[in-house]
């Protein structure tokens, strides 16, 4: 339901919140948070509450420091894992600059603008995400590689270390307002996985972010610390956000067709031809650090190919077997370090540039994409996903359309930043070079 102004001032009274947390993500999707009181929260809900945007990265320039947050309503929320007494609670903002314009900068603004560009076609975009994750113990400070846990996929406790943390993890979800449809241990040592249910994209950005600061808040109050790394541990699975993606038109499904053989409407086809078609320079923004491309390597359930099939799991894209309103694309390469809004944006954007320019996608893929030759994928025009980060944003630099979703401010401060931190590691000597080299030569 659509929260007012009004509603939050009442609920702040009667709940006795004492301090309320406004939030927004930078351009990496790291949250941030400006607290204020009570007596500040009217001033606040009505934009007009000022901060220095120049320490935030990827901002602004100190000169032009002045922002501006706007509060949205409807996210209101309390943390539940605080004292009720006393309660602290959240809004969800978007940037503006001082002269009342949207600011450029603002990722949630950026979903904004393409999610207005799908409803000037009709379309409003559904998503809902499978983000995973690692629990790992600290050594009382420092987070480190070790999980006791020993149990595999799906499997009942009580090896699970950490099921008291997910327990409590959903808990905590639902009491702000999630509804969890799943929860489970993924098949690595640590890994876990909550799902939960398909939202409008811009609330499911939003509760994409409040998901990873939740998990990680109740990870640490158990002892454990959370990561959403996508490739923590070579040799084992790493952390997907596998993102189910649906357009409606008038209140109905528009990937829905029951006359076709697959049951998928023209705009489907499209959609998935247009999230082929930018693959390779989606990647920059739903697989952005170094770790991620770590990840997309054969063997760990992650993909490599650019193909899609409405049965088998291992392409890039999967059409789950439901039908009618449930009729959904499920993206599989994105993971949880991306920054939830400009992922969403850039998937939208791909999807309704491919419903535009009626791009076919090419026949689906029923065998195991995996087993094939080199010379087979080659014959099959199978192409692969961006080996690592900077093969990706050479082809995010390559791509007008996505750029355009991101808009110019945005790619130019992501860019910049990720080239430097390509170059910081680049220039590292990584633990695999001494073992091989060091008394090879
Ligand atoms: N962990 C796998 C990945 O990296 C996904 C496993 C699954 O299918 O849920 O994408
Ligand atoms: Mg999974
Ligand atoms: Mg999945």
């Amino acid at each position: 339901e659509q929260l007012t102004k009004e509603d939050v001032l009442q609920m702040v009274e009667e709940m006795n919140v004492r301090f309320i947390r406004l939030q927004f993500t930078d351009i990496f999707g790291v949250l941030k948070n400006v607290a204020i009181t009570p007596a500040e929260l009217e001033k606040a809900l009505d934009g007009e509450l000022m901060f220095d945007g120049s320490s935030i990265h990827g901002f602004v320039r100190i000169e032009e420091s002045d922002m501006y947050l706007r509060p949205d309503p409807s996210t209101f929320a309390i943390f539940p894992w605080r004292p009720m007494d006393g309660a602290v609670a959240r809004l969800i903002c978007d940037v503006y600059n001082p002269d009342g314009t949207p600011f450029a900068g603002c990722p949630r603004g950026v979903l904004k603008r393409v999610l207005a560009e799908a409803e000037a076609m009709g379309y409003t975009m559904y998503a809902g995400p499978e983000a995973e994750f690692f629990l790992f113990h600290t050594d009382g400070q420092k987070p480190t590689l070790v999980t006791h846990d020993q149990a595999g996929y799906f499997d009942l406790s009580p090896v699970d270390l950490g099921e008291d943390a997910r327990r409590d993890m959903v808990l905590s979800l639902e009491a702000m307002g999630f509804e969890v449809e799943a929860s489970h241990h993924e098949v690595a040592p640590g890994q876990h996985e909550i799902d939960f249910k398909y939202d409008n994209a811009l609330a499911t950005a939003d509760k994409i972010a409040t998901f990873k600061f939740v998990v990680r808040t109740i990870a640490q109050r158990h002892g454990l610390h959370a990561t959403f790394m996508p490739k923590p541990v070579a040799g084992i699975n790493g952390s997907g956000m596998h993102t189910h993606q649906s357009l409606f038109k008038e209140g109905q499904n528009a990937f829905y067709d029951p006359d076709d053989p697959l049951q998928l409407s023209k705009v489907a086809y499209y959609y998935i031809g247009g999230l082929m078609h930018h693959a390779r320079a989606l990647a920059a923004i739903t697989n952005p650090t170094v770790n991620s491309y770590k990840r997309l390597v054969p063997g760990f359930e992650a993909p490599v190919y650019i193909a899609w099939s409405p049965r088998n799991r291992s392409p890039l894209i999967r059409v789950p077997a439901k039908r009618g309103a449930s009729t959904r694309i499920e993206l599989r390469n994105p993971d949880p370090s991306c920054n939830p809004y400009l992922a969403l944006a850039v998937m939208l954007k791909a999807g309704l540039d491919g419903i535009k320019k009626q791009i076919q996608p090419p026949a689906p893929t029923e065998r195991n994409i995996y087993e094939m030759t080199p010379a087979e994928r080659r014959d099959l025009g199978i192409g692969s996903l961006p080996g690592d980060l900077k093969d990706a944003l050479a082809e995010l630099s390559r791509d007008e359309v996505i750029r355009e979703a991101l808009g110019d401010h945005i790619y130019q401060h992501f860019v910049e930043a990720k080239e430097k931190e390509w170059e910081q590691y680049r220039i590292q000597v990584h633990q695999w070079e001494i073992d091989h080299y060091l008394t090879l030569f």
